[in-house]
């Protein structure tokens, strides 16, 4: 039977399982509730996150927000959307200045257990590469850009997407039909499910 999610997620925020790897600490953030309707799964918070303890609060998230046509309030309503990644603490910065990838030990020790806990989405938005290969498995293909661009394979319930950061703005002007058809059918479910 299925965990109870209250009672998970307080286990998770209580987590400090890496806390030794995580520069910034750790400081698990998540938002998640039994009567969300979407869910979005990125990859872990940037240190914006981490500071103000909200997901996607910072260009990104804007950009995000503008990707499905809904304001802040509706993108920050925990009862109507669930916002988790593949790991749940801010990783801290690489050589380059770059954030590190999600710990990889966040994803074993919850991911499977916090999906069995949260409701049956209608549709699950996988943002970037990590997620995409967790969720669909072997379902995905060898890069983002080539799961991005199969995305009719996996719809209704899953929808890959390129992190919205600036820094895939030339990803974005390469492949227009992402603006052309997949953000308008992105906004149309978005829509219908949200009622937003
Ligand atoms: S990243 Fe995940 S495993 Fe590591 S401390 Fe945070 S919640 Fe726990």
């Amino acid at each position: 039977m299925a965990e109870h999610l209250d009672s998970l997620l307080r286990e998770i925020r209580a987590c400090r399982a890496c806390e030794d790897s995580l520069q910034h600490g750790a400081r698990p953030i998540l938002r998640a509730s039994k009567s969300a309707q979407l869910l979005i799964v990125s990859q872990a918070p940037g240190v914006r996150a981490h500071d103000t303890r909200l997901s996607f609060n910072d260009p990104s998230g804007d950009r995000l927000r503008e990707w499905l046509g809904i304001n802040r309030d509706t993108f920050y309503d925990e009862s109507r959307v669930a916002i988790i990644g593949m790991a749940f603490c801010f990783p801290g910065y690489n050589a380059q200045g770059h954030d590190k990838p999600p710990r990889k030990e966040c994803a074993l020790l919850w991911q499977g257990r916090l999906m069995a806990a949260l409701p049956n989405f209608p549709l699950i938005l996988l943002v970037g590469s990590y997620a995409q290969n967790w969720h669909l498995k072997e379902r995905a293909k060898e890069n983002m850009t080539k799961t991005v661009s199969a995305w009719r394979e996996y719809i209704p319930r899953f929808l890959p997407l390129p992190h919205p950061s600036w820094r895939n703005n030339a990803w974005v002007k390469r492949h227009p039909w992402f603006e052309t058809d997949l953000l308008p059918y992105l906004r149309r479910r978005v829509r219908r499910i949200l009622g937003a």
